[in-house]
């Protein structure tokens, strides 16, 4: 029987990178991916469950692999990612396989047995407590644009979150292993390198802490950018800003969360700073960084957010000015501390405040995105699409132009920016 395999990924750039190196275990052990769900004898689903509607989709998904279990009954299904024993509990009796991601080294094992793994070893790790998994190397999605993980897991416990539970401790991977996988894309020609972690900004590995690892990257000979996420403002050193700021491959793109603009939620939220702090960190940062591109995520309707402590929330927006937000309406996630709290804003109440935040920021976002028309940018295009080539300039704004040449896909090129509107930029190829 041929070995094919599909997967499917929920969630963060971590999922998605996570899946590259599926995709390699799997293809070393003899399966070819397929493009039709229906052609696949084994299925992994990569889970998120950071937002209780990605565990919904999971879950909406099952009636779909029962029906295609029923058309071939050698189907295995196997669930990895974030898993919480909860969602455990839910999902044991769907999937044959429930497995770790740092198990992924011995995925061979688990896979070569029939019918069921037990999900308490399937969980266990096989007391796995490092990020060994990372040594493998990844089937990248692209030619020209890479995920690196630098660390794993979480240490901060914010209060509404399943992370720490689901992904570990902190481990950050050894800058050796980091520095040996960005110098072989770089001689491939890869032209943008993200480095991912739940908290980059507090790696460490032994005397190399991330402004340091960030240099060390910067000085590896080739023509490429470096990009990173996420950031936790609590680890936003100045040592790190003026690593960003002198950095040539570097760019001055930062994702900041700042999940609330009150100091008492940010409280029950377990996020230890104050609004001040971040304006503070904000304004130090642009004076470092002028041309910086700043995005933050924000979290509305937390337990018994009150009116008067979101319009702090639109106030810091309004002040900031922030170029992008991923802005969620929160969905209380079982196990994490917020779950006990009494999840007291409505659904419509949520809606609305997601509604009116996205108002503000897209005035913010157009304020900055104008400051770009006339001026002449630096591109990697990604894709094709009706008539447009889309793609990121080095500050991390998205921008269409024409003409359209497909062969510039993954290539550095210049645009002179004629249009902006709130989630973008629009330009000519120069
Ligand atoms: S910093 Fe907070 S929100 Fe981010 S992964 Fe860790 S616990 Fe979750």
């Amino acid at each position: 029987m041929m070995k094919k395999y599909y997967i499917i990924t929920y969630g963060c750039q971590m999922n998605f990178s996570d899946s590259e190196r599926i995709a390699a275990t799997l293809e070393k052990i003899g399966y070819s991916p397929v493009s039709k769900i229906e052609k696949a004898n084994l299925i992994v689903v990569n889970m998120c469950s950071v937002r209780q509607s990605a565990v919904d989709r999971v879950y909406g998904n099952i009636k779909n692999f029962a029906r295609l279990k029923r058309k071939n009954p050698k189907l295995k299904l196997v669930l990895t990612g974030c898993v919480t024993k909860y969602d455990l509990k839910k999902f044991k009796e769907k999937f044959n396989h429930i497995l770790s991601i740092k198990s992924l080294p011995y995925w061979k094992n688990f896979l070569k047995s029939r019918g069921q793994t037990s999900p308490k070893l399937a969980r266990s790790d096989l007391g796995i407590s490092s990020c060994d998994y990372l040594k493998i190397k990844p089937k990248y999605t692209t030619k020209f644009s890479a995920y690196v993980p630098i660390i794993i897991g979480c240490n901060n416990f914010c209060s509404y979150c399943v992370v720490p539970y689901t992904r570990g401790p902190e481990i950050s991977r050894s800058a050796n292993d980091i520095l040996k996988e960005i110098k072989d894309l770089a001689k491939k020609g890869y032209k943008e390198v993200w480095l991912l972690g739940e908290n980059v900004n507090s790696y460490k590995s032994q005397d190399v802490n991330f402004s340091k690892l960030l240099k060390m990257i910067d000085n590896i000979s080739g023509n490429f950018w470096i990009r990173f996420t996420s950031s936790h403002p609590k680890d936003f050193s100045d040592e790190l800003i003026e690593a960003i700021a002198k950095g040539k491959k570097i760019t001055k793109y930062i994702n900041l969360p700042i999940q609330s603009g009150d100091n008492g939620i940010l409280k029950k939220m377990n996020r230890p700073y104050t609004v001040r702090d971040y304006k503070n960190l904000v304004k130090k940062i642009r004076a470092k960084i002028p041309n910086v591109t700043l995005s933050t995520d924000v979290i509305v309707g937390f337990p018994k957010e009150t009116k008067k402590q979101f319009q702090n929330t639109v106030k810091l927006f309004k002040e900031i000015k922030p170029d992008m937000a991923y802005i969620s309406q929160y969905s209380p996630r079982p196990g994490t501390v917020a779950y006990k709290m009494k999840d007291s804003v409505s659904h419509q109440e949520k809606e609305k405040r997601y509604k009116f935040l996205n108002e503000v920021l897209k005035k913010t976002a157009l304020e900055n995105n104008k400051k770009y028309i006339g001026k002449i940018v630096e591109v990697l295009p990604e894709y094709e699409r009706k008539g447009w080539l889309i793609g990121k300039t080095r500050e991390y704004k998205t921008i269409k132009f024409k003409p359209v040449d497909k062969k510039l896909i993954g290539r550095f090129v210049k645009v002179k920016v004629t249009d902006a509107i709130p989630w973008g930029l629009r330009g000519k190829l120069v």
